[in-house]
């Protein structure tokens, strides 16, 4: 009989324990916490996500700065508001909403926050830093993942796990985290050969390809944990997975769903990054 694991539920439990946390920071050192959130031009999918972050923000407590600029902002203009925010005490994370308007340079904008206010996660120094299991800002969506293992109890020692997807942002963050949890880690891609063999050897699988289920039964190990991080649309336009979460779920021990699976993990784990970087900033 297999478990879902719930995201939405873990996620609102961790919420309520970053807002405790945030509050005994607040009474203890006397600061506040404070997110930047940069935002340039008007793409829809941006603004929700942007006004997600801020609303939880306020549920937690942090305070949130919020600056939005044309989609015709030049470089150096971008560039001079993040310095500005690099060097300012109240802001402890800074969060550059992607994708940027195509004639900006994302890379040097992001290469400007410092590595200590990367709540994303995304910057070289921090992705160097997990990959030598040294304390860092994690990426958000692949350190969400870690706490549904925790949370469900599941031992991660000496399995064997299968991350399909290597972006900056999901996959490899994931191999790696799961490589430090002492994992035996497969990192597959558009390019892998025998695809399905290597899926069939996962103990837990970690789904991050971007494409309406794609991971289907026969690619599935009996007793597996399946994590669907996708956040696809089915021929009818509904939201789906990158896992055939109906005809999957009969064979694993866990898997999550979509929606209310990892989706809700990510924004809390963006909270909870924002207050690791002020406690670590006294
Ligand atoms: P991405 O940058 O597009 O990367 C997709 C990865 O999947 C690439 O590494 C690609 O391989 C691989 N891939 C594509 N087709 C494949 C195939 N046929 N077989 C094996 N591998 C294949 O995507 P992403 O940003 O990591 O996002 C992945 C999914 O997670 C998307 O659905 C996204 O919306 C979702 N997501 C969800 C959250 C959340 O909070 N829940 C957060 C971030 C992303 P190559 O490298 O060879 O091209």
């Amino acid at each position: 009989m297999y478990k879902i694991i719930d995201g939405k539920a873990l996620a609102a439990k961790m919420r309520a324990e970053i807002k405790l946390n945030v509050q005994s920071f607040k009474d203890k050192s006397g600061k506040s916490i404070g997110l930047a959130v940069v935002l340039v031009g008007d793409d829809s999918a941006s603004q929700v996500y942007v006004r997600n972050k801020i609303k939880a923000c306020e549920e937690v407590g942090i305070k949130s700065y919020s600056y939005r600029l044309d989609k015709d902002t030049p470089q150096d203009k971008v560039e001079e508001l993040v310095k500005s925010l690099a060097s300012d005490k109240n802001v402890n994370g800074i969060l550059v909403q992607l994708p940027l308007p195509a004639h900006l340079d994302s890379k040097k904008i992001l290469s400007l926050i410092p590595y200590e206010k990367d709540v994303d996660g995304f910057c070289a120094e921090n992705i160097g830093r997990l990959c030598m299991n040294e304390d860092c800002l994690v990426a958000c969506t692949p350190n969400g993942v870690m706490q549904m293992f925790a949370s469900e109890g599941i031992d991660l020692k000496g399995k064997n796990a299968v991350v399909v997807g290597r972006s900056n942002i999901v996959g490899k963050p994931m191999a790696m985290l799961l490589t430090n949890a002492d994992a035996t880690v497969t990192l597959c891609h558009s390019k892998t050969k025998n695809l399905k063999e290597k899926c069939l050897e996962a103990d837990i699988l970690v789904a991050a390809i971007g494409k309406a289920k794609f991971i289907t039964a026969d690619m599935v190990k009996e007793g597996a944990v399946v994590i669907d991080v996708g956040m696809d649309r089915d021929e009818n336009g509904k939201l789906c997975g990158d896992v055939d979460f109906e005809n999957v779920k009969e064979k694993c021990s866990f898997i999550t769903p979509v929606p209310g699976g990892v989706g809700p993990m990510t924004i809390t784990m963006l909270m909870y990054n924002t207050y690791l970087a002020a406690v670590r900033s006294l």
